[in-house]
């Protein structure tokens, strides 16, 4: 592996801190202290701005603007969308002694930067030695409700150390953030207004024609007047302090999306910004506290270390992934339906906000152990774009349904033509997805409610999409990008088709069952549909004859042609040409066997049970060393197999790299966001890895593997309405049911049953 750590932060158990501030690294502690409530989500950057390089990022989940382009060819998208930066609600200015605080400018020492995991705060405090050499302390906290999730808190503490004389402070909100990549602001018609200390503002984008209202109660030091400007409106005060003195100013903000317009979103914006006005900051921060206390109860992964000698190494991998899950559960938690989860979340403008196949091939697992409904949320989010999904197989001169690789509202948006037409796992994805999700909670109901139509219109899609080979005689994709997208317009790549046909089976399997189950609503999908007699049988026949190329050893050739692509050995490729896409042509990169990303691998860690562990090792010392990790998605993979094959050193060589991926800024550019689709891949890199849980098949199973460094590994899954606790230890690993029935489970060989009394099985050698 070629990558290597960039080590910045300080490591602690529960916080991410940043000691002395470091401009270079401005935009990737920016990232890295990114907050969300999946409503909105705000980068770490410096309430006061300044100077200093930063990308000032609020969002607003589901917000975005439009952007027409050239028609080209028929097919490729005519028009993207794209997250933009939405209200300002941080917006600050202040001065002491007649000089601006701007940390490009002043200068100030005993800087400290601290993300809280337990309470979901942003902290950040320094000494500003002004012009004079007197000295102030300053103190900024920040949090995102993560109940009433329009809420959002700014605190800053002013405290002279020896400082005498006038303060300035300018507090408010705007909606003038230009978005980076489009150098333009969409926000258009702000309406602004205050009452007593309530300030208010509501702007429409340029081109979607989205309005967000966004409102403050505001308590600053001193008498305050307001300062309105065309999309912007603030109070400001003077006061003067004295040696010792401190001075808080409080705000309140509320940032309203309802899909609400004109009056009636200012006046339920005006309405929420009344009831926030109730609570104080230190009773919402309170709650705060309560809220992730709660969450950690259920979802933290404790891990101890063997040995003094291996205490520091454990200790940041401790942080790593509590990191992971922190940012995850931040990003999403199922708090609304038309929500998605974008692979940069809402820590970056890279990727646009754009959800991909990762919340189904990567996300879901950490829901589906940990919040279920929130993972039936995310597909009924597909369920809902069904319509747009048929739509683009229109396009596409294909039947069904072809969901989208990179979405916010359901429609394709990637302008890469060859990425958007050419890649079929977003909808394998979702059919993958939807046979987990029913697989693991036995929820029939939202098979046949939704998951059945979605399943028939991706399987029509992929029949209209697929032919037979003139040589092989058999059925493949041709023309495809799999999940490695350094080959591109490839045929019979094995991912795509293999993934393909289960999709098929499954398909036609759900109607079968569907007719015996509920015939009524199987006639009344076949009714909407104009399901023909027969259609299922052909998907059925046509995943029977689907073409995957695989040798006698059980070596499986990723698509026609790769084994005689010419060799790159990619541990020559120095680390400063990370990452690729800006160092390399764009086409490069596609020139020789280098791959991107796992693409046979990804279909033995989908499929896990359905392929042997002779084929599983002969893929992976084939492909493993080909594959130079571009994609965030790839290490966990590789991690996971690397466990299940025994080869302990790789798998916890890739676990670093998969928790501390932004951490440390392996991909060298954590600055565009955080990678939050593979930080989910973390949390299985513990479970699918460590634990050596399986869930494809028909029970739970469990294969625990402990790396040499640790003592202990600890954490629970929900499971059908259980919470089953699992500890691991040097010698074995003792599970327990702590809420719920018993459950039957496979560990290693052997077939048990769990109860609420311990149960301890040897670790395996
Ligand atoms: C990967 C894709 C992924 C996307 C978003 C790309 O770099 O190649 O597989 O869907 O990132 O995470």
């Amino acid at each position: 592996m070629a990558k290597t750590a960039d080590i910045y932060f300080k490591v602690d158990p529960w916080k991410i801190i940043e000691e002395g501030f470091d401009p270079a690294y401005s935009r990737v502690s920016e990232s890295v202290f990114s907050l969300a409530n999946e409503t909105t989500g705000v980068r770490g950057y410096f309430d006061e701005g300044g100077s200093v390089d930063s990308l000032r990022g609020a969002y607003v989940n589901g917000v975005f603007d439009i952007e027409r382009l050239q028609r080209s060819y028929r097919g490729i998208v005519d028009h993207t969308h794209f997250m933009i930066p939405a209200a300002e609600w941080l917006k600050t200015e202040i001065t002491a002694d007649g000089e601006k605080l701007d940390l490009g400018q002043i200068r100030f020492h005993d800087f400290r930067r601290e993300l809280d995991m337990r309470a979901g705060t942003l902290n950040r405090s320094f000494v500003w030695e002004t012009g004079s050499g007197q000295r102030l302390r300053i103190t900024f906290l920040r949090f995102l409700d993560m109940v009433h999730r329009e809420r959002a808190y700014q605190q800053i503490t002013i405290e002279s150390l020896d400082f005498a004389g006038e303060i300035s402070f300018t507090s408010g909100l705007s909606f003038d953030s230009v978005h980076e990549g489009y150098r333009k602001c969409f926000w258009q018609k702000p309406r602004c207004g205050q009452e007593q200390d309530m300030i208010m503002l509501q702007a429409e984008t340029a081109f979607s024609g989205q309005e967000v209202f966004a409102g403050a109660c505001l308590s600053l030091p001193g008498e305050a007047a307001t300062e309105a400007q065309e999309s912007s409106v603030c109070l400001k005060s003077r006061i003067r302090l004295e040696k010792g003195e401190s001075v808080t100013a409080d705000k309140r903000a509320v940032i309203l999306y309802s899909g609400s317009k004109g009056n009636e979103l200012w006046a339920q914006g005006r309405q929420a910004l009344a009831e926030t006005g109730q609570v104080s900051t230190e009773e919402a921060l309170l709650a705060q506290k309560a809220y992730w206390e709660a969450y950690w109860k259920t979802s933290d992964i404790r891990i101890e270390a063997s040995g003094a000698d291996t205490e520091e190494d454990v200790a940041a991998e401790q942080q790593g992934i509590r990191f992971c899950s922190f940012q995850l559960a931040q990003t999403y938690n199922g708090g609304s339906m038309r929500h998605n989860i974008g692979a940069k979340g809402m820590t970056g403008e890279a990727y646009n906000g754009h959800a991909f196949w990762d919340t189904e091939a990567c996300c879901l697992p950490f829901y589906l152990f940990t919040n279920p409904e929130a993972a039936k949320d995310l597909l009924l989010f597909r369920y809902n774009t069904l319509p747009r999904a048929m739509e683009r197989a229109g396009m596409l001169d294909c039947k069904g349904a072809c969901y989208p690789i990179a979405t916010l509202n359901g429609e394709e948006a990637c302008s890469l033509w060859q990425h958007a037409s050419l890649q079929l796992q977003p909808g394998t994805a979702v059919a993958y997805g939807i046979w987990h999700y029913v697989h693991l909670t036995g929820d029939e109901d939202f098979l046949w409610e939704y998951g059945a139509e979605m399943l028939l219109q991706i399987a029509r899609f992929l029949y209209s999409r697929a032919a037979r080979g003139g040589q092989t005689g058999k059925y493949g994709f041709y023309g495809v990008m799999g999940p490695d997208e350094f080959h591109m317009m490839v045929n019979n790549n094995a991912y795509t088709n293999y993934m393909g046909k289960r999709t098929l089976l499954y398909a036609a399997e759900t109607l079968d069952r569907m007719r015996q189950a509920c015939p009524e609503k199987m006639d009344a999908l076949k009714k909407k549909t104009n399901l023909a007699e027969g259609e299922a049988e052909a998907w059925r026949t046509m995943a029977e004859e689907m073409y995957i190329p695989r040798d006698k050893t059980g070596l499986i050739e990723q698509h026609d042609g790769f084994f005689n692509l010419p060799h790159t050995e990619i541990d020559d490729v120095p680390v400063s040409e990370f990452p690729l896409y800006e160092h390399w042509s764009y086409d490069r990169i596609y020139r020789t066997d280098m791959i991107k990303q796992p693409d046979v691998l990804m279909m033995l860690y989908l499929y896990n049970s359905s392929f042997s562990e002779e084929t599983k090792r002969i893929n992976y010392e084939f492909y493993e060393p080909r594959t130079i990790h571009e994609s965030s998605l790839s290490p966990a993979i590789h991690s996971i197999l690397a466990a299940e094959l025994g080869r302990m050193d790789e798998a916890v060589r890739f676990f670093g790299y998969a928790t501390r991926l932004d951490l440390d800024n392996y991909n060298r550019n954590t600055r565009e966001g955080l990678h939050v689709t593979s930080i989910a891949m973390a949390w299985a890199n513990i479970v699918y890895g460590f634990a050596g849980l399986r869930s494809d098949g028909d029970v739970l199973h469990f294969a625990p593997r402990m790396p040499e460094r640790w003592k202990r590994l600890e954490f629970s899954v929900l499971y059908r309405g259980r919470v089953i606790l699992i500890r691991m230890e040097k010698d074995g690993s003792a599970f327990r049911i702590a809420e719920g029935e018993p459950l039957n489970v496979r560990i290693y060989d052997g077939e048990y049953r769990l109860d609420t009394g311990e149960l301890t099985v040897s670790m395996a050698e």
